[in-house]
């Protein structure tokens, strides 16, 4: 039997034991209040290590089983442990989140290696897992403040498709990175609050549902945006499974995205791809976490 330890740290964290690849037990989250999500970027860097290390510790100090590895996944560009960029919790920037993290752990007895994911890529990892699909392409867009993409198997690269670029109109720059035509500048949470100053985003999509024909020409252009997008890494990586999931998901149409997905990938090797809305929850990419902790045991 393998062991791992799971943690996704978004706008909260939340950490759960897994068992060949099952979570069992109950999950830990911090802050417990569920209503508490503007907590994690005010908290420095060495102490949400801590938090980490607690959460992991306690999990750890369950069963008697040792622990043969541990997942973190966080929002961001992560690569070789290394959280290169992560525009939602600033104070990670630069940190070599894995070495660090064992070093905390390594204090408190724990020796089990850790691996740093994105948390996109982490819930491919979790539905490939769960779906039994782990020798298969997967790919998940998080539909959130931000817009992340996450695919299995993991290869080496930056992988930002929320910055794909998805209009060449020179006005569109609300994404939060400063780029134009960007997808999350159309999609994003935050980038719709500042493109429509005077609604919420909840708004614009009512509104569109009840015939404003600017909150309609708005939410075409979103749905048009996410497929242009898609289309994108069909055309570069195949066609094959896409998962939606996110806060935001909701706001999604699937049928509508198909719509347009058809008026843009006409190849016909390429139309076999398949299109779901997962249920929400942590539970995909805490799988994730730590499946993909256990696969790079083995590499
Ligand atoms: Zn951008």
């Amino acid at each position: 039997m393998t062991t791992a330890i799971g943690v996704v740290m978004t706008d909260h964290i939340v950490a759960g034991r897994l068992h060949d690849q099952r979570l069992t037990g109950e999950l830990l989250r911090y802050p417990a209040d569920r209503d508490a999500l503007d907590e994690l970027p005010s908290i420095p860097g060495g102490d949400l290590l801590e938090l980490l290390a607690t959460q992991i510790s306690t999990l750890a100090a369950r069963e008697s089983a040792p622990v043969n590895a541990i997942g973190v996944a966080v929002p961001g560009i992560i690569r070789h442990g290394i959280v290169e960029d992560s525009p939602n919790l600033q104070q990670i920037k630069g940190m070599h989140l894995a070495t660090e993290l064992a070093r905390v752990l390594a204090e408190r007895g724990i020796n089990a290696p850790v691996h740093a994911a994105n948390d996109a890529d982490a819930i491919a990892a979790g539905v490939a897992a769960t779906r039994g699909q782990l020798d298969r392409l997967t790919r998940v867009w998080t539909i959130g403040n931000g817009i992340g993409y996450g695919r299995w198997p993991y290869v080496e690269g930056v992988w930002e498709g929320g910055h794909i670029t998805v209009t060449l109109d020179p006005k569109e720059r609300f994404c939060g990175c400063g780029g134009v035509g960007h997808l999350e500048g159309i999609m994003g949470y935050r980038a719709m609050r500042m493109r429509f100053l005077d609604l919420e985003p909840e708004e614009v999509f009512a509104n569109a549902r009840a015939g404003d024909s600017r909150c309609r020409e708005f939410v075409n252009l979103w749905h048009r945006a996410l497929a242009a997008a898609t289309a994108s890494f069909i055309h570069l990586a195949g066609p094959g499974r896409f998962y939606f999931t996110g806060h935001n998901v909701g706001f999604l149409e699937l049928d509508r995205l198909r719509t347009h997905l058809e008026e843009m990938v006409k190849m016909s090797p390429l139309i076999s791809y398949s299109l779901e809305i997962l249920p929400p929850g942590d539970e995909n990419a805490l799988l994730g976490a730590g499946v993909a902790a256990l696969g790079a045991l083995s590499f």
